[in-house]
């Protein structure tokens, strides 16, 4: 199983206007969904890619603007835990006369590899978006429209996708999967007569579009001279949308299907002081950054004191990263590190932490270390994300159990009471609790059968899948 969990924008100029700036200005808003690298594509040119933050690149920004200058375009930040983070595996890609972009996972690219001529497929050197993308091409020479031809991938693909694309013809065409596990949303610019489709509506906010509505589950749009059209390539009556985009993934001023991250998570603050209302707390403060409105949330409903407890070092090589989608352990370890606690707000005061996911335990861990170092009294730590238990295979960086901290090989069966208590052991705090899935959907304001909670229950029937679960090493090809 490969995965590409990313950001991915469409941009077309109904006026002819060169899109590229806008291009650029949405993929910066769309950095938290990957750090790794980054691409624009224009037709009837090889995408330009570049390894590292968008920003980096700022000295090229005239160059690419004036180079690749095309009324239509797509873009695309990558966030992977496949193979090497070079630039051959950087997007987008080109296949003849389609560029493509791809937020998602092909979680049967091998399977798939096999259905296109000439394409043998390793982790370590193929893209699991270029095998998508070939077998698309393929399915388009033989079934003619790309409606038709992702009606029949749909079929093919297990996992999850968000599709920008590009064609010589100078159309730019946005799908998202017929589960809508990745977010995607639709804009409009008035003034300058431009559509975007995007990850996230960060993006549309960042060129100052307005936000149109959700790209719908299994719709497939067209932006063109003639406008946008619609077509539904899928019809599926149950979604899974993923909840962890609520939590941890997407930008706090981001809306999702209706409802804003910001006070979503603030919200799941408040349902989480309800279930475990630690009275005895002096004060609550975030983990930086995702878990901070959720903490406000949980302060101000039990009325105890919000401080900032834990900076973030904003100045050194990897501190305005974030740690959970690096794809190395040791640049994960090298962010934390530069979480420093304040020990003036800390010393003696029974600290509740909230953070937004429990992955690997190596943030916690690191955290509850310092804090203790700092004088803290008690350590009570939330989450506002239910136990990570499972593999994701819909787009999210949990790739093997074995690293994840709910993993307990000592060959005793846990109930989930049982489990809490050894992580709780695990990363050395006095309490630990996790939310649940019920209340992480009523804070949202999504049925909880509409939402994607797989990686915490292990139900993978919304994929269709029964997964044979394989080391980091195996799918790493490491
Ligand atoms: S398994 Fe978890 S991380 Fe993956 S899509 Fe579902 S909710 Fe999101």
């Amino acid at each position: 199983m490969v995965k590409e969990n990313c950001g991915v924008v469409g941009v077309f100029s109904l006026d002819g206007a060169n899109v590229i700036p806008m291009v650029i200005d949405s993929l910066r808003a769309l950095q938290h969904r990957g750090q790794e690298a980054w691409g624009v594509a224009v037709p009837k040119k090889e995408p330009y890619k570049q390894i590292g933050l968008v920003s980096s690149a700022a000295p090229e920004f005239d160059k690419v603007t004036r180079e690749y200058a095309s009324p239509a375009a797509i873009g695309h930040v990558r966030y992977s835990t496949m193979g090497k983070s070079n630039l051959e595996n950087a997007q987008p890609l080109k296949v003849r006369d389609l560029c493509i972009a791809h937020n998602g996972t092909i979680a049967n690219v091998e399977e798939l590899a096999g259905m296109v001529g000439g394409c043998t497929f390793t982790p370590q050197n193929v893209s699991d978006t270029l095998v998508a993308a070939k077998r698309l091409v393929s399915l388009m020479a033989t079934n003619g429209s790309l409606g038709n031809a992702l009606s029949i991938l749909k079929n093919e693909m297990v996992g999850s996708f968000c599709f920008t694309f590009v064609s010589d013809d100078n159309a730019v065409y946005a799908a998202r999967d017929p589960k809508g596990f990745r977010p995607m949303v639709l804009g409009f610019r008035k003034d300058i007569n431009t559509y975007i489709v995007a990850s996230e509506s960060s993006a549309i906010a960042a060129v100052g579009a307005e936000l149109i509505r959700d790209v719908k589950p299994g719709e497939l749009l067209k932006l063109s001279n003639s406008g946008l059209e619609s077509e539904m390539f899928s019809e599926e009556k149950t979604h899974s949308h993923c909840s962890f985009e609520f939590t941890y993934f997407a930008h706090p001023s981001s809306i999702m299907e209706g409802s804003n991250i910001y006070l979503a998570r603030k919200r799941i603050g408040q349902y989480l002081a309800k279930k475990f209302p630690i009275n005895d707390a002096d004060i609550v403060i975030p983990v930086p950054d995702s878990a901070r409105p959720a903490a406000l949330g949980y302060a101000q409903e039990l009325g105890v004191p919000f401080e900032e407890g834990l900076l973030k070092d904003r100045y050194s090589r990897k501190g305005p990263l974030r740690s959970f989608i690096e794809p190395h352990q040791s640049d994960r370890v090298e962010i934390n590190r530069w979480i420093i606690p304040i020990s003036s707000v800390i010393a003696g005061k029974h600290v509740v932490v909230v953070d937004d996911s429990l992955v690997r335990g190596t943030s916690s861990k690191a955290i509850i270390k310092a804090l203790r170092r700092s004088g803290a009294r008690k350590i009570s730590m939330v989450i506002t994300y239910p136990p990570i238990r499972f593999p994701c295979y819909a787009g999210i960086d949990f790739p093997s159990q074995d690293e994840l901290v709910t993993f307990i090989d000592d060959g005793k069966e846990y109930d989930e009471k049982g489990m809490t208590e050894k992580v709780r052991q695990i990363i050395g705090a006095d309490f630990l609790g996790y939310n649940d899935e019920k209340n992480l959907a009523e804070a949202v304001g999504i049925d909880v059968d509409s939402m994607c909670f797989t990686c915490s229950t292990g139900n993978y029937a919304t994929l269709g899948i029964k997964p044979v679960f394989k080391t980091r090493a195996e799918i790493k090809g490491e």
